[in-house]
């Protein structure tokens, strides 16, 4: 299925991209890196701030060993060298959000130096998309821009610890650069160091993408695509940066160095502001923070906090229960629904039939009703048990749709939803005889019809003797006393 997936890229065979792509993910600490201001999304404005992450001149940063941490679990999940001695660096620049006119960041040895993240490619091929490195710093506070020339600032955001990811420029098309998104996003919630949330700015991407003839040894002129809030959006934004790149390079036109929007509604990248080539930002090792050292015994705990990762799960998967690689890589998406599919399938012994319920029934559930898998009241121990009693013959297939929606909603047990409504299947063959029988008997125009060789009224009697049993009947028996009685 996967060679179907095409990109612009095949509509111009002369040419190859380019691209490297940097992320921000904002961590889930407690408090903000440098004071203990709470580190809190969606307060009203200026509530979360005090003299350090406002610039108070004079105010002293003291760092978060949470936020070490989480960047030591980041950097063992991508096979990251972890930095032993770590400084933090001096970035000037001049912005309404940024009180103090710099940012405390990294300067050019992080935390986690090298590394890569494992993804597919668009024939399903395996790649690693190799890390530059990952470093800490401080997100800056947030302007908003009103109407009539005024703006305000808000800096409940200045402060809130980063991790920047940064990777080499390995992707070919827009493809890759989604998987390789997609990949980090469930790293990075696996690991539980933060929400991840695009929509609320917790996991913002910037990608750098250039043309350039196929084969050519010199990188095209790179623009940088900024602020895309959501996975489709951003294959969207490629797609048509690749293409408008190409048709420059056609006409003769000078690609510039730039960082360009998305317009959605226009399905197309707008000019944001230039970029200089050698932005001075005067970087010097901060004064007010000593360096952090990271010994054995730190980096070994650390170690032994990482779950089992979502590559490694995805594979195992298919593997132990012969499930697909599509299957097993939308069940560990999300660690919560791959704990889920495990214990469920501990319970019947059929991983299959609940892979199937799960990524049809369950995940349509959820999506129809915008609902999270900790929202409703079905257990693994319940859906296990519902895949049981219809492997068992106990329920037919049809109304086990309709205890799966009940036990969703109510979180009863199959035995009491199908004690309490008189569900349990008819699998007696005298009693589905004798509804045949009956079934034929007041139909005798359709069993002539049938006879003299319209076959597809078959249908029509399985739903009528289906009727009768009031949904209950065994199909596959009923199906062959059909058969036995129509010939
Ligand atoms: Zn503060």
């Amino acid at each position: 299925m996967s060679h179907e997936i095409t990109t612009v890229l095949d509509r111009y065979p002369a040419y190859e991209a380019v691209i490297g792509i940097e992320v921000h993910v904002q961590l889930k600490t407690q408090s903000k890196i440098f004071c203990s201001c709470p580190n809190q999304f969606g307060c009203d404005p200026n509530t979360n701030i005090c003299p350090v992450c406002t610039g108070q001149p004079g105010a002293l940063p003291v760092l978060n060993k949470k936020v070490v941490e989480f960047a030591m679990m980041a950097g063992v999940a991508a096979d990251s060298d972890i930095t032993r001695t770590n400084t933090f660096a001096r970035k000037h620049y001049m912005y309404p959000d940024l009180p103090k006119n710099y940012q405390i960041t990294q300067g050019e040895v992080a935390i986690c130096m090298n590394g890569a993240i494992p993804i597919k490619t668009i024939d399903g091929q395996d790649k690693r998309v190799r890390l530059i490195r990952m470093h800490m710093e401080e997100d800056a506070g947030k302007n908003t821009h009103g109407t009539g020339g005024i703006s305000w600032v808000d800096l409940n955001r200045a402060g809130t610890p980063l991790l920047e990811i940064v990777t080499e420029p390995d992707m070919a098309n827009s493809v890759e650069a989604k998987n390789y998104l997609m990949r980090l996003h469930t790293i990075i919630r696996y690991l539980g160091i933060s929400d991840a949330n695009m929509d609320e700015g917790s996991f913002r991407a910037d990608i750098n993408i250039s043309v350039m003839p196929k084969g050519s040894k010199t990188y095209g002129t790179r623009v940088e695509l900024k602020n895309i809030n959501s996975f489709r959006f951003i294959v969207n934004a490629i797609e048509y940066e690749i293409e408008r790149q190409i048709q420059a390079n056609e006409s003769g036109e000078k690609i510039s160095q730039e960082t360009r929007l998305w317009d959605n509604k226009n399905q197309r990248t707008v000019f944001m502001r230039s970029k200089e080539d050698a932005q001075d930002y005067r970087y010097f090792t901060e004064p007010d923070l000593p360096p952090v050292h990271i010994d054995d015994a730190w980096l070994a705990e650390i170690k032994t906090r990482l779950p089992e990762l979502p590559h490694y799960k995805t594979a195992r998967f298919q593997q132990q229960y012969g499930i697909s690689a599509y299957d097993a890589d939308l069940l560990t998406e999300e660690l919560d629904r791959a704990i889920f599919f495990e214990e469920a399938a501990k319970i019947c012994g059929n991983a299959k039939g609940v892979c199937n319920w799960m990524l049809r029934d369950l995940l349509g559930y959820l999506k129809e009703h915008k609902r999270e898998l900790q929202e409703i009241q079905l257990t693994p121990h319940g859906l296990g048990e519902l895949v049981a009693a219809l492997d068992s013959g106990m329920i037919n297939s049809k109304v086990a749709q309709d205890i799966f929606i009940e036990m969703v909603e109510t979180g009863k047990s199959v035995a009491v939803i199908v004690d309490e409504k008189d569900l349990k299947q008819i699998g007696s063959s005298d009693e589905l005889e004798a509804i045949v029988v009956a079934v034929l008997a007041a139909n005798p125009d359709n069993v002539a019809k049938y006879k003299a060789g319209n076959e597809r009224l078959f249908p029509y009697f399985v739903g009528q003797a289906m009727k009768e049993t009031k949904g209950k009947g065994n199909p596959v028996i009923m199906q062959e006393l059909l058969k036995k009685h129509l010939s």
